[in-house]
């Protein structure tokens, strides 16, 4: 009863072409939301990331036998596909590592302007507790880890204004609120596992523009004036610029422009994190009803055939724990 190498690579095949389907589909919705609120487009990218990591499973008990490929076709499918996602994996990997020893490295920050501005952003009731750190490592603020988060802050923005205090730790609260790590930290597996289809590629980066657009709807929604926290956003990136020698603020411009907009909509500050669960439930309800499709318009009869028939044509083609330094 072992697996051929054949069913396997029209196994993976097909898992490719369901993903490109579903990709095709979430950048379709996405287009459909662009004058929606970047909380929605969110919701969009993170059912889409869900189910795309869900849909393999359930497929596994499907017979992958009858829509086997070839074997030579099956070896360079499986060679090729394997190399890119251990790349894209190890890739990963090494950037949660490289966020952990950069965590470790920092230190507490003490100073009360800042522990008090973040329990004024927080309020009472904190579902969990946010550590706040000081590095020298970094030019922007980041937010890193789902079940105890952290906020590191460069230690050259110690003594910005108040406001823009405001602005840095409620952008990087409402990160940790909607556990947007753990969001990005899926959506580069999703890339590693579908990185044939370039929509993969361009799918990562959406999801990583909604998270960050939503963050930044919560600044507003903090009571941060639009102008001072897009000025806030360019001297972070002229920070980047001056540190790491080049832009890297790829997507500066349409936040700055988004924040300015004052005809765009905007979603409320408070997410919670419950809201990941029921997005993730719904997920897996789309991906088991998919599996459900397919096993129902598998023709029996297809099973009889040789299993070198049919094979369904292949689409050819820091972060770290939080997406990389990113304008704040
Ligand atoms: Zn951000």
């Amino acid at each position: 009863m072992g697996v051929t190498l054949g069913a396997a690579a029209g196994w993976l095949a097909l898992l490719q072409l369901e993903g490109l389907g579903l990709l095709a589909l979430a950048f379709a919705l996405d287009r459909c939301a662009r004058r929606r609120d970047a909380a929605t487009r969110r919701a969009i990218w993170t059912i889409a990331t869900a189910t795309l990591l869900i849909v393999p499973l359930p497929r596994l008990l499907l017979d992958a036998s009858a829509r086997a490929l070839p074997e030579t076709a099956a070896l360079v499918v499986l060679v090729v596909w394997g190399l890119g996602a251990l790349v894209l994996t190890l890739r990963l990997a090494l950037g949660v590592s490289r966020s952990r020893a950069l965590a470790r490295r920092s230190s507490p920050l003490r100073r009360r302007a800042w522990t008090e501005t973040l329990e004024a952003l927080q309020g009472a009731g904190a579902p969990v507790a946010v550590e706040l750190r000081v590095t020298d490592e970094l030019s922007g603020p980041v937010a890193r880890g789902v079940l105890r988060p952290q906020i590191l802050v460069p230690r050259e923005m110690l003594d910005v204004s108040p406001e823009q205090r405001r602005s840095v730790l409620a952008h990087e609260l409402a990160h940790v609120a909607r556990a947007d790590s753990a969001l990005l930290l899926a959506g580069a597996l999703v890339r590693a596992l579908y990185w044939i289809t370039p929509l993969s590629w361009r799918a990562l980066v959406a999801l990583r523009d909604a998270a960050e657009d939503a963050a930044d709807d919560a600044v507003l929604g903090a009571g941060v004036r639009s102008s001072s926290y897009a000025a806030l956003l360019v001297g972070l990136a002229r920070a980047r610029l001056d540190r790491a020698g080049r832009a890297t603020a790829g997507g500066l411009r349409r936040r700055v422009v988004a924040i300015l907009d004052p005809e765009r909509a905007r979603s409320r500050v408070s997410a919670s994190r419950w809201v990941a669960p029921r997005l993730a439930a719904a997920a897996a309800l789309l991906a088991c009803s998919l599996t459900a499709c397919e096993a129902r318009t598998d023709p029996l009869e297809e099973r009889g055939h040789a299993s070198a028939q049919g094979s369904p044509a292949l689409n050819n083609i820091n972060i770290g724990s939080t997406e990389p330094a990113r304008g704040k």
